[in-house]
């Protein structure tokens, strides 16, 4: 990559002028829909998110013991995402908190949504760990249980035992995924700005 390719690169904060990638490739493309959009500013450097890492695991109600913390060492890296002065600020710090304008009428910030820089994708899968093909099927179960369960809500009544096998297999899944959670095997790692030389 040459010096004079940056200058008249522009900023792509979502990765999408080269590759069909959100934030920085972390996140699944059928989550793009309609987060797309583009910055028109010129880039001015190219960064990507790295994983901090960190310890993480709390402790399990029902038996009272401690759990070991589960160490993450981070490093997860994002695509390189050439960006503007303006972007390189707002994705190192994240969104503003949601609010409201001075005269009231128009909503800002990010509402429910979750702060980009606070949470690695990666790590909510337990990527690298050996859990990570466990965590990664289960949560594939678990949207395939919830699609087919909201599909019989609006069955006919006779169904009404299948949706029950579902919705128990479902807490199955969850009660699964929740216990990784609670070991700290999925967890959320802040991630860090980094420019790339
Ligand atoms: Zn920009
Ligand atoms: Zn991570
Ligand atoms: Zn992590």
């Amino acid at each position: 990559m040459t010096g004079t390719g940056l200058l008249t690169e522009r900023c792509d904060p979502y990765g999408i002028e080269s590759t069909v990638k959100l934030m920085g490739g972390l996140y699944p493309e059928n989550m793009m829909g309609r987060h797309i959009w583009y910055c028109t500013e010129r880039a001015e450097a190219r960064f990507r998110y790295v994983c901090k890492g960190g310890d993480y695991g709390f402790r399990r109600q029902n038996d009272g013991g401690l759990v070991q913390a589960f160490h993450c060492d981070g490093g997860h890296q994002g695509v390189v995402m050439p960006l503007c002065r303006r972007h390189q600020r707002d994705l190192a710090v994240g969104p503003p908190k949601p609010g409201w304008s001075a005269d009231r009428k128009t909503p800002y910030g990010q509402v429910g949504g979750t702060v980009s820089h606070e949470m690695c994708p990666a790590c909510t899968v337990g990527k690298g760990s050996r859990w990570e093909g466990e965590i990664r099927g289960r949560m594939e179960n678990a949207d395939a249980l919830q699609q087919e369960l909201a599909r019989l809500q609006i069955a006919p009544a006779f169904l009404m035992p299948q949706a029950a096998r579902i919705q128990a297999m479902l807490d199955q899944e969850r009660a699964r995924l929740d216990e990784l959670h609670q070991l700290g095997v999925i967890h959320r790692c802040p991630l860090k700005l980094v420019e790339v030389s």
